[in-house]
């Protein structure tokens, strides 16, 4: 099964769609990663959502990848007595240390790190950004302050300190145990949440010592600050809408969406725009006219995937919202303007290119070249091509699972699993072979190889190759 689409899908999964035939549902209509999100569920029921989609890959014939995704130093409120309370704009509300039930004049932050980093005339949200307080008065335990807007709280709602950065460590323990359980299942992508600076993802690469991809989540105006340092860290990186939106103003959010889209591009690791893309669809079969259009932008920005959250996972029509967005995509890359729109965002004719992918990007667009095929270890030659943007679709041939799964994520990468080559002389036979079984090369087209030799060795691509598939007898 051989999609004509180039941009990604990834689908949350959750209640609405964790089991087996539900997964195998979402994989049908179109979604490529499933994001598995630890600030919700246990162990228990991700380990048996993480073997549903194994599952579900051996019975739909494409590898399909699995991002583990860390809730993160995520602040939260402690509990009220009633579980809620009121609030009156021009109130004072006391945040402080003890572990007490809150009323409508005080509550527990059970996060002394943050009293640390508070300052007056600080802004804290909460509840994303309902409820506004602004700072009086703060010592090492408490804060005084003043609210400038909303009307009620309750148990646990999260706290945003915009632009405050927080001397909180990036891996709690909760995301300790969290990462340890999802790398003793083996999964492809590893997502950190509020990540704020690069010393985060060092931290995380640490343990993850290459056993998945690391992933930034961008959801910090602290991770703007030093977003070259903490991108030199990542594999990958997701524009977190959601969050940022609240540390944010909304106005800043599609800059900054456009900001790191291209940045990521740059420097070739796949981009995921995620949160609120069809949000609407959660309790609606059909999504928003400016949500359609929202989706499309991604795209023609040349984002490698796009997310859907709780349309996906808890939402009433999980599989109508993944089917619409493999509409949209599929519609924007048949506008014949998309490769040029793409292009614009991004100059593909940069110095930085490797020479001999921007070469293969460059002779594939010859009339009569059908595919790229791109032999790869640990999937950097795939991922430098997609880096080009090739108008042909690249089929990464790999020798290691992993790699095949990991690549799910990027722009215009098929991957397929084969058995190891020895010989570079088969190099052309096999890959004319998988191409002809796939599809994906009518007789009598040609089929461009990049490829590493010594096989089999991580490095980077050294031959360019020219096969044809044979013409028809
Ligand atoms: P979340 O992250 O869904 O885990 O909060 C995405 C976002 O904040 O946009
Ligand atoms: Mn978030």
């Amino acid at each position: 099964m051989i999609r004509a689409r180039r941009a990604r899908i990834v689908a949350t999964l959750g209640p609405a769609s964790r089991d087996a035939a539900q997964i195998r549902a979402l994989a049908e209509a179109g979604a490529d990663v499933f994001r598995v999100n630890f600030s919700h569920g246990g162990h228990k029921d991700h380990a048996r959502t993480i073997a549903n989609v194994r599952a579900v890959e051996a019975q739909v014939g494409r590898p399909l990848a699995v991002l583990a995704d860390l809730q993160g130093p995520k602040l939260r409120l402690g509990e009220f007595a009633d579980g809620q309370v009121r609030l009156k704009v021009g109130q004072d509300f006391r945040l402080d240390r003890h572990a007490i039930d809150g009323d409508a004049s005080r509550v527990c932050v059970p996060h002394a790190e943050i009293f640390a980093a508070l300052k007056p005339g600080a802004d804290i949200l909460l509840d994303d950004g309902k409820v506004r307080l602004k700072v009086a008065k703060c010592g090492p335990d408490f804060a005084d302050t003043v609210v400038v807007a909303g009307e009620a709280l309750s148990d646990h709602k999260g706290l945003n300190l915009p632009g405050l950065a927080i001397p909180i460590p990036a891996l709690t323990a909760k995301d300790l145990e969290d990462l340890n359980f999802a790398l003793s299942v083996g999964v492809d992508w590893v997502a950190l949440s509020f990540v704020q600076r690069a010393s985060d993802m060092a931290e995380l690469r640490q343990i993850v010592q290459g056993r998945a991809g690391v992933l930034a989540k961008i959801e910090k105006p602290a991770a703007l600050e030093a977003l070259d340092e903490i991108l030199d860290l990542c594999e990958a990186v997701m524009v977190a809408r959601g969050d940022l939106g609240v540390e944010l103003n909304p106005e800043d959010v599609p800059v900054v969406q456009k900001a790191l889209v291209r940045a990521a591009r740059t420097r070739g690791i796949p981009v995921i725009v995620a949160t609120q893309m069809l949000e609407s669809m959660i309790t609606s079969p059909t999504p928003t006219r400016a949500e359609a259009s929202d989706v499309a932008g991604a795209v023609y920005e040349g984002a490698d995937a796009v997310m859907l959250s709780a349309e996906t996972a808890a939402g009433q029509y999980p599989v109508e919202a993944v089917t619409m967005m493999d509409r949209i995509l599929t519609r924007v890359e048949h506008d014949p303007r998309w490769p040029e729109l793409m292009r614009a965002e991004y100059p593909v004719e940069d110095a930085d290119a490797d020479a001999l992918v921007a070469a293969a990007r460059r002779a594939a667009e010859a009339a009569s070249t059908a595919c790229l095929v791109a032999f790869t270890t640990t999937g950097q030659t795939a991922l430098r091509l997609s880096r080009e943007r090739p108008l042909q679709p690249t089929l990464a041939l790999t020798t290691r699972l992993a790699t095949a799964r990991r690549l799910a994520l990027a722009w215009g990468v098929e991957s397929r699993v084969i058995d190891e080559i020895s010989d570079p002389e088969d190099l052309a036979r096999v890959a004319v072979a998988v191409v002809t079984e796939m599809g994906l090369a009518p007789p009598g087209h040609r089929v461009l190889i990049l490829a590493g030799l010594p096989m089999g060795s991580p490095g980077a691509a050294n031959i360019l190759r020219l096969a044809h598939t044979p013409m028809k007898r």
